[in-house]
């Protein structure tokens, strides 16, 4: 089959790679649309994220994926061909400690697409287990179906912070993970929501999506603006969605005394400095995100619902062919992107 290789630290190239073959419980996915990430881009900038490293050139990247079954293995048992899928990137192992505790998040051993060694999405097929290919409503496209792995981190960045209705919510950073985050703060009832974000485009669609207020960290006071907007208080639940260590930086400058701060960003940089004696005068509680946990479902329902609006992340397009392409627009942050698929 067809696949988008990292050839090389910045090289991309339309190569070949071994179809999969479905085994007991596996559907055979056609993928139709796969969204690239801010972490996709870690690794063709970097060659790593972390630890996570990749030893070996060509590598599949990818894991925002939404397709067709088009094949079925021995013991499937409710999917056929034809059916529409998102599918869930992560396959844990079901045996260790954080499985078998709920939290397969964690999981140690898991095989995740597109994070070494595991190839990811951006090929023809993918074998998936029936119970990681989720079934798309008619109403969402493909394109959204992709869109459910970010909205499931969103989902999640949200439950951990346990937002009540009416609490007041700053997301530092909006980019598609911030704007998942925004969408589903507001699903679970916050307000008002301050957004703060560098780019003019995805400030705008912050405030399209229903932000409060927004705040261009470059030209605007962020910390002194949400601070004066909520008298001083600060924010119930931040959420850092940059990456940056700026951002990191202003997280307990924000919150309100025995706040929330959830960072979801992951920075380049290993070691960030943190102001901690502040975080502990503050009594805050930090609640970290690791990708997402049982939240497939409950993503597909919201975005059905049209509580999320999917569409609004995805600002680009481009055929696999031209994978590097997508890369370059992403790397650039030009015309705007927010979700190129
Ligand atoms: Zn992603
Ligand atoms: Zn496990």
């Amino acid at each position: 089959m067809k696949a988008g290789l990292l050839t090389a630290i910045r090289e991309v190239a339309l190569g070949e790679m071994p179809d999969p073959k479905p085994g007991p419980g596996d559907v055979l996915v056609a993928v139709r649309s796969v969204g690239v990430c801010g972490s996709d881009l870690h690794y063709y900038l970097r060659g790593c994220i972390g630890s996570q490293v990749v030893e070996e050139f060509p590598f599949v990247l990818g894991h925002e994926a939404a397709g067709e079954v088009v094949a079925v293995g021995p013991d499937v048992r409710k999917l056929r061909p034809g059916d529409r899928v998102a599918v869930e990137p992560g396959i844990p192992c079901g045996e260790c400690e954080p499985c078998v505790t709920g939290r397969y998040n964690l999981c140690r051993a898991v095989r995740f697409l597109g994070t070494p060694p595991v190839h990811g999405a951006y090929c023809e097929y993918l074998a998936v287990p029936e119970r990681y290919a989720h079934p798309l409503p008619p109403e969402l496209s493909y394109d959204e179906g992709a869109m459910i792995e970010p909205l499931a981190i969103g989902l999640f960045a949200s439950d951990l912070a346990a937002i009540q209705p009416g609490y007041s919510v700053a997301i530092l950073g909006a980019g598609s993970i911030g704007l998942v985050t925004l969408m589903s703060a507001l699903a679970a009832g916050a307000g008002p929501v301050f957004v703060s974000e560098p780019l003019d485009a995805r400030r705008e669609a912050a405030k399209r999506l229903g932000a409060t207020q927004v705040l261009n960290p470059r030209t605007d006071p962020v910390v002194d603006a949400i601070l004066d907007a909520t008298d001083g208080r600060g924010v119930d639940v931040v959420f850092e969605a940059a990456g940056s260590v700026e951002a990191h930086q202003q997280m307990v400058e924000v919150v309100r005394p025995a706040g929330t701060i959830v960072p979801i960003g992951s920075c380049a940089e290993e070691l960030v400095p943190l102001p901690l004696a502040s975080f502990r005068r503050k009594g805050v509680e930090v609640r970290f995100v690791r990708r997402f946990c049982h939240t497939y479902p409950r993503a597909i329902g919201l975005a059905q619902s049209g509580k999320a609006n999917l569409s609004a992340l995805v600002t680009h397009r481009f055929p696999l062919e031209d994978l590097a392409g997508a890369f370059r627009l992403l790397e650039d942050y030009s015309d705007g992107v927010i979700k190129p698929v």
